[in-house]
């Protein structure tokens, strides 16, 4: 092999520069993206040639240079964030982004954010106004509670209402409640970050009454509870609830904080779903400040929202601390829109998708599987298509020992490995994230809405991916 030829059949820079596709490039991307890019390419082909040691794939590559180039100049300009289809059956999937936001809403945000809005500004008395006053009134009259505010997430709100509340004191907690949240966040840890000390009562898998009253000092600022979200203490167990805590924190003039992480603001065992402690209940029993995620069981957007009495909302509200926990216009514009929905009970099921999946009924996920494998089917693909009863879960740490039966299209391949066809519906231009299970491809499509089923059935047939050479 004539390694010296080779690297002379290298186009030069100059003569790429020429090329129709290249200028065509140019034009979209700019000179800069794509001299860096024919550079790199130049680069790694000579390196290529050095290693190489048969000629056709040599010749092959020096082919499909202004291709290649093509192909990463588009990677590099497009964004790394994208869609992505879940067909895990896990609803509030915190790698996948948890809840998903309904296009209809997004429309609505869109409009905000693309021009000026009243973020801050009271268009009745044409002044000054604040982030919060859009959904403040509309979270006290679902809630009950008589004032509300949002900060960035509820690991934020935590902090926020303790530095608040209980800087330099003591907080009193259940060592039952002190909860992991994911990605190595502990709430104790979050909760020392706020200036406050944590004073553990009660065992891990016993706290009695007398244990937080035992507790109380001349230095504790706050009693607090913890939903246990993402686990569960069982057997031989006991724990004091919100209606037992309230009268101890009256009796000792002290504000009693929940923490119910997912803050569900509709009573899903209607539903067939293990009962959950609403919002409302905690309130109704007279908690002072309750805080939980925008993005669990709520269906919203990333965000820490805090309901509870004027007093101490109003505290927080002129912390320095907010400052730097602020939501900003996309998450306030997508609680006002989502949390509007919840006005009535019956359009927040139908119109936010999460709540949407955790309640449609098998039947339906059946008839949309059904129908899914219709399309799968039709294209005649080298797989075999199925159906089969599985479970999805809730996720994002809300009732974690939640099952929902649900019904999946199955997908087995025959010319290539499950392995296989789970990482190229990984790398589909909409990714297709399955579970595997017995060998086969789980498509759960409780989390699938409609209108992916098109793009699924059209990504998969251009990819060619049941083909033992894609
Ligand atoms: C999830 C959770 C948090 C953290 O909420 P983020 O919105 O993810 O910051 C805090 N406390 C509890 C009990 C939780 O379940």
């Amino acid at each position: 092999m004539n390694k010296n030829l080779l690297y002379r059949n290298i186009p030069k820079v100059d003569i790429l520069l020429e090329n129709i596709k290249i200028q065509e490039l140019i034009e979209t991307y700019g000179r800069e993206t794509v001299v860096e890019t024919i550079r790199e390419a130049l680069e790694s082909l000579r390196a290529y040639i050095k290693e190489c040691d048969a000629e056709e794939n040599a010749l092959e590559r020096i082919n499909s240079l202004v291709s290649d180039i093509e192909k990463k100049v588009i990677s590099i300009n497009t964004p790394d964030i994208r869609s992505v289809i879940n067909g895990t059956g896990t609803i509030l999937h915190t790698n996948l982004g948890r809840a998903p936001i309904s296009p209809k809403h997004m429309q609505y945000v869109a409009e905000i954010a693309t021009g000026y809005s009243n973020l801050e500004y009271n268009l009745e008395e044409g002044k000054r106004g604040e982030r919060y006053s859009h959904f403040e009134k509309l979270l006290c009259k679902i809630t009950g509670a008589e004032a509300a505010m949002a900060v960035n997430n509820n690991a934020a709100a935590v902090m926020l209402i303790l530095n608040t509340l209980g800087k330099g004191k003591e907080i009193i907690v259940s060592r039952g409640e002190l909860v992991e949240i994911g990605g190595k966040f502990r709430v104790p840890d979050v909760m020392e970050q706020s200036g406050a000390s944590l004073v553990e009562v009660g065992t891990t898998n016993k706290t009695h009454f007398a244990d937080y009253e035992q507790a109380i000092t001349e230095e504790t600022g706050a009693l607090l509870k913890v939903h246990t979200s993402n686990y569960r203490i069982v057997g031989f167990t006991d724990k004091v609830s919100i209606e037992e805590l309230v009268p101890l924190g009256e009796k000792y003039h002290l504000p009693v904080i929940e923490d119910l992480g997912s803050g569900v603001l509709i009573d899903l065992s209607k539903y067939g779903l293990t009962y959950e402690p609403t919002v409302q209940d905690s309130i109704r029993h007279g908690a002072d400040i309750v805080c939980f995620s925008g993005d669990k069981l709520l269906g919203g957007a990333q965000a820490g929202i805090i309901v509870g009495k004027k007093a101490y909302i109003d505290k927080m509200k002129k912390n320095q601390m907010t400052r730097a926990l602020r939501i900003d216009k996309f998450t306030a514009a997508t609680l006002d829109v989502i949390l509007h929905e919840y006005l009535s009970e019956e359009r927040a099921i139908q119109n936010i998708p999460a709540l949407h999946m955790i309640t449609e009924s098998l039947e339906d996920v059946t008839k949309r599987a059904k129908s899914l494998q219709r399309m799968l089917r039709q294209m005649k693909p080298k797989a075999e298509i199925v159906l089969e009863k599985c479970e999805s879960q809730i996720g994002g740490g809300s009732l974690p020992l939640e099952r929902i039966e649900s019904m999946a299209v199955t997908i087995k391949p025959n010319c290539i490995t499950t392995a296989e066809l789970e990482e190229r519906m990984r790398h589909l231009p909409i990714p297709i994230i399955p579970r595997t299970m017995n060998d086969k491809i789980i498509l759960d499509v409780r989390t699938i809405e409609q209108r992916f089923f098109k793009t699924i059935v059209q990504e998969l047939k251009e990819s060619h991916i049941f083909e033992e050479k894609a």
